[in-house]
């Protein structure tokens, strides 16, 4: 069969970004909803172009593309708390806008696709962390997954007394949230790196989003699957993966399954071909 051109899964992707743009774009009656996917779609598919093309750096383009939008253009700019505040926020006031809209489709049921694509892509958290030294973890991951449980709870606590105490001007409140908790989540995200030898220590045990994305990214239809006519077992993959997953297993309950955010580096280093 012949193989599809390098144009072919772009344009793919970017239909698909087109089509969520246009439902939107009609049916909320919002043209930002047409920008705001289109913009997204056209930098996924300019990633996967580069990756096809063979560009190295094809993930970090990305990366860079969609989180500084989301940092910069819509948390500053636009001063939408995109963060999981943000979206108890807008899920207690019945508002299905941008932060619930963008939580439903990058991590709550998107992942039944794409698995953590959103991690891997998009996420402006790590889309700083990712430039630090420890891109494949130095030491043994730890049992320390529990905290996401108490940052996701600390998460809901947080807007609940807000409304609760009837707080004047929420909407002020929840855009300095966005900042301080921006930048505790660097400041966190980068001191963890740097303690653990791991520039993914953040998303392993503290990040709170963990909660939604991975139940459902284990049933993720995107997977890495090897193919084990031609694995020779060398190891490769699982050394420098950044998340400890074990790929070469392929049943949905292989070691850190959930954790996968494909950024591909397994299936770059391996010697085979197998994954
Ligand atoms: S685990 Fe959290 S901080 Fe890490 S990439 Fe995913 S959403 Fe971002
Ligand atoms: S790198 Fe390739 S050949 Fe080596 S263990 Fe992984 S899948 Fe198998
Ligand atoms: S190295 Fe492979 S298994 Fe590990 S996170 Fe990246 S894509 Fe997933």
């Amino acid at each position: 069969m012949k193989k599809p051109g390098k144009f072919f899964y772009p344009l793919i992707i970017m239909a698909v970004f087109e089509a969520v743009a246009v439902a939107l774009w009609i049916t909320k009656d919002n043209i930002f909803y047409l920008f705001n996917f289109s913009y997204i779609g056209l930098s996924v598919s300019l990633g996967i172009f580069l990756y096809i093309a063979g560009n190295k750096h094809a993930r970090r383009v990305v990366q860079l593309l969609v989180g500084l939008y989301m940092l910069v253009y819509l948390g500053l700019m636009r001063r939408e708390n995109m963060q999981i505040e943000g979206f108890w926020y807008f899920l207690f006031t019945g508002v299905f806008e941008a932060a619930t809209i963008h939580y439903a489709v990058a991590k709550i049921f998107g992942p039944l696709i794409f698995g953590r694509g959103w991690c891997g892509y998009a996420c402006w958290t790590a889309m700083v962390l990712d430039f630090l030294p420890y891109k494949v973890p130095e030491n043994p991951r730890r049992k320390l997954g529990w905290i996401r449980y108490v940052t996701f709870a600390l998460s809901i606590i947080f807007v609940s007394a807000l409304f609760l105490a009837k707080a004047a001007d929420i909407e002020k409140i929840m855009f300095w949230a966005f900042i301080a908790g921006n930048i505790a989540y660097y400041a966190a995200g980068i001191a963890l790196a740097f303690l653990f030898r791991d520039n993914r220590a953040f998303c392993k045990y503290i990040c709170p989003v963990t909660v939604f994305l991975k139940p459902a990214s284990y049933f993720s239809a995107i997977r890495i699957k090897c193919k084990k006519d031609r694995c020779v077992n060398c190891g490769r993959c699982r050394s420098v993966c950044p998340m400890n997953v074990d790929m070469t297993d392929n049943s949905r309950k292989r070691k850190n399954g959930t954790e996968c955010i494909l950024c591909m580096e397994c299936v770059k280093n391996c010697p085979k071909d197998a994954l």
